[in-house]
């Protein structure tokens, strides 16, 4: 975004994915407010500069009309993925598939979270990279990074990605 504006940054992924974890890394200690939303579970927080909306996605049609409103004006897009959970890899690639195909997230960076790095049964970066068939995505910059957000590692070089991109 232009100076002094915030950015908005959509923070998504399935259930368990990690993404409560990782969101306390990116905030740490800065974070002014986390507000769930009646009804529906959504999480705003306000950190360094950026707003940033977080919630599951995935098994939950009936309420997709009620997040696409926070789709809008999207700065940046962030999804993370079980790395250590094959039997989900299907389902969470059928979501970033549709996602990335709704109009208001048309050309906006992202950045894929190979989260769970730590666990010795996580596939590796690349080959989540290849099962999401990234390589044939044109129409946006995106970047995968693999990351722990239990330890922190790869966390800090996935933000940096972003300060390059968008900031
Ligand atoms: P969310 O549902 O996407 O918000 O996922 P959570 O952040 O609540 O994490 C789900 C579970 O995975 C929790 O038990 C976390 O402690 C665990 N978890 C999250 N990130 C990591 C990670 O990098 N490594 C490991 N081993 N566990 C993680």
């Amino acid at each position: 975004g232009s100076p002094g504006q915030e950015l908005r940054i959509v923070l998504l992924g399935l259930d368990n994915a990690g993404k409560t974890t990782l969101l306390k890394r990116l905030a740490s200690e800065e974070v002014s407010t986390i507000t769930p939303t009646q009804g529906f579970n959504i999480k705003s927080v306000h950190s360094h500069g950026f707003k940033l909306n977080i919630w599951d996605i995935g098994g939950q049609r009936a309420v997709r009309p009620y997040w696409r409103k926070y789709l809008g004006s999207t700065d940046l897009l962030i999804y993370v993925i079980d790395s250590a959970d094959q039997k989900r890899f299907e389902e969470t690639g059928q979501e970033l598939a549709e996602l990335t195909e709704e109009e208001s997230l048309m050309g906006v960076p992202l950045l894929v979270f190979a989260n769970k790095q730590d666990l010795v049964t996580a596939a590796p970066a690349a080959e989540i990279a290849e099962g999401l068939s990234l390589h044939s995505y044109r129409d946006r910059e995106w970047q995968i990074q693999a990351c722990s957000a239990l330890s922190g590692e790869g966390v800090q070089d996935g933000m940096n990605w972003i300060s390059k991109h968008i900031m």
